[in-house]
């Protein structure tokens, strides 16, 4: 037998990689497991992946005999420089149709960038989203493969086969050319920054606003997830906040309440954002997550801001008689606040897909979704259905489903806003959520007054309602 026996090689033996190895091991495929440093590779074969199939890069070069063609090589190694140092090694022992995927958290500008140089060489590049940690990578990951079209034939047996499944298809399709893979990870990315937040927001409403005990509160956790609800993370959430500690406390009190190393850890949520402005798109949800977690970093500065400006807030008992009540409230809030979320999430993807010329199939992506991934839900079945049923849906808010689900939600949503603001108790991403959903409803907004500001200091001009098209400058001082 030739040596040229692995199926694909994995360059990167920490959590991910060594876990997709034993994945793709798994599933019948031989593994070429590689590594900058060579000792790792040793340490692996001789532990994690002892009794396998999976065979050990001695070099770059050993790995590159050992594989099949066409080559299918993918790096899940530090994102950044790390990926073009790999790739910088590796192009020159390539040949034309081999095929090179980035399966890390890399920017899609710089797999946009990545692809274009390997399209030059004639080599298929790929920008893979993987989510699911360490667990879904071991067990089956979302994935997202974006990138050159030829590479897809060649990895679509191994990736759908490694993939998490939802209702039996698997959560991975092609997503479409460039760094489209890429961007929707980190679309993905900046939903679970939401939808984390949300959950810490009822949480809190429940906590310091309805002063629940936190295993009473884990209990409306546990249930919502029997619901509409149901998701990973609402699940990991009951989970959370029932468990205790060796001296039997709940563990949840004792955590310091903030996100560290906002500036690299909110790296895939503010490139959501700034992608946001970029292509002009109102994610706002997801905005507020993020510097939520900015705010929460600047702990010092909020002990002494507590005990300087001290809040006049509402009575809790006199505000909310019944909080069993007050409690299917939060729970219609955050669902609407949800739905918001990702309707943004979509109308950035939609954009996006529309200007790079992607043709983004968002059925398909809210499939990749549905299973294997932080954000896995019930709710991202719903979504599917309404883009298979319309696939040119304007804005996931006006789909059937969700029209009737936020009609049902909007009277809870409007009493948890209103009173968590009474009650002093932050509520950025709920607030973000209902004040987008009164935008994106109204027929008007005040930005005529804004239009003519800008004429007033700037001599914008503005367009006449009365003669669409027709663009003018007013004289608002009367100066010459
Ligand atoms: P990581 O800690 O991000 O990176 C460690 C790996 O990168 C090691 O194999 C290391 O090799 C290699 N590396 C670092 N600098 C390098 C360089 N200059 N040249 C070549 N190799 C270099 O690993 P990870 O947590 O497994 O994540 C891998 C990728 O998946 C990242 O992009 C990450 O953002 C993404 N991701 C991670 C998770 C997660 O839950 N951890 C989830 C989804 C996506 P040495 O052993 O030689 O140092």
């Amino acid at each position: 037998m030739g040596e040229a026996q692995g199926d694909i090689a994995v360059v990167g033996l920490a959590v991910m990689g060594q876990n997709i190895i034993l994945n793709i091991n798994d599933h019948g495929f031989t593994v070429v497991a590689a590594n900058r440093t060579v000792s790792a590779v040793d340490a692996f074969l001789e532990n994690e992946a002892k009794g396998t199939k999976i065979i050990g890069a001695k070099s770059w070069e050993d790995m590159i005999r050992k594989l099949k063609k066409p080559r299918r090589i993918m790096l899940l190694v530090k994102a950044g420089s790390p990926v073009d140092q790999t790739m910088d090694i590796l192009m020159p022992m390539l040949e034309e149709g081999d095929i090179l995927i980035d399966g890390g958290n890399s920017l899609y500008a710089d797999t946009n960038r990545r692809a274009a140089k390997c399209k030059e060489k004639g080599i298929h590049y790929v920008g893979c989203g993987v989510s699911g940690g360490e667990e879904g990578a071991r067990y089956g990951p979302s994935l997202m493969p974006g990138g050159d079209p030829a590479a897809w034939e060649h990895l679509k047996p191994i990736f759908q086969s490694i993939a998490a499944k939802s209702d039996g298809e698997p959560c991975c399709d092609w997503v479409g050319e460039g760094g489209s893979g890429h961007f929707v990870k980190m679309v993905h990315n900046g939903i679970e920054y939401g939808d984390m937040q949300l959950i810490a927001e009822a949480y809190d409403l429940m906590h310091k606003g309805l002063e629940l005990k936190h295993d009473d509160i884990a209990e409306v956790f546990a249930n919502w997830n029997k619901g509409e609800l149901d998701s990973f993370l609402i699940e990991i959430t009951a989970n959370i906040l029932k468990f205790k500690d060796e001296s039997g406390k709940t563990l949840l009190p004792r955590i310091r309440d903030a996100a560290g190393q906002v500036k690299s850890f909110t790296r895939t949520g503010k490139w959501t954002c700034i992608a946001a402005l970029d292509y002009g798109q109102p994610v706002t949800l997801i905005s507020e997550a993020v510097f939520a977690r900015c705010l929460s970093a600047l702990k010092e500065e909020r002990v002494k801001a507590a005990a300087k400006l001290k809040k006049k807030t509402f009575n809790v008992a006199e505000l909310i008689p019944d909080k069993r009540g007050f409690i299917k409230h939060i729970g219609k809030a955050l669902y609407a606040s949800k739905v918001v979320s990702y309707a943004q999430g979509f109308m950035l993807l939609r954009e996006a897909s529309k200007e790079m010329k992607w043709n983004l199939n968002f059925g398909a992506i809210a499939l990749m979704w549905r299973g294997g991934c932080i954000i896995r839900s019930r709710f991202l079945g719903d979504i599917k259905k309404a883009f298979d049923t319309n696939p040119e849906l304007t804005n996931l808010l006006l789909d059937d489903f969700f029209v009737k689900a936020l009609e049902e939600a909007e009277h809870s949503w409007r009493v948890v806003v209103s009173d968590g603001v009474k009650l002093g108790i932050p509520l950025p991403t709920m607030s973000a959520a209902l004040a987008f959903y009164d935008g994106y409803t109204s027929e008007t907004l005040p930005a005529n007054l804004l239009q003519a500001q800008r004429d007033y200091f700037g001599a914008h001009t503005y367009e006449l309602v009365d003669e669409p098209g027709k663009w003018v400058h007013t004289n608002w001082t009367g100066h010459g």
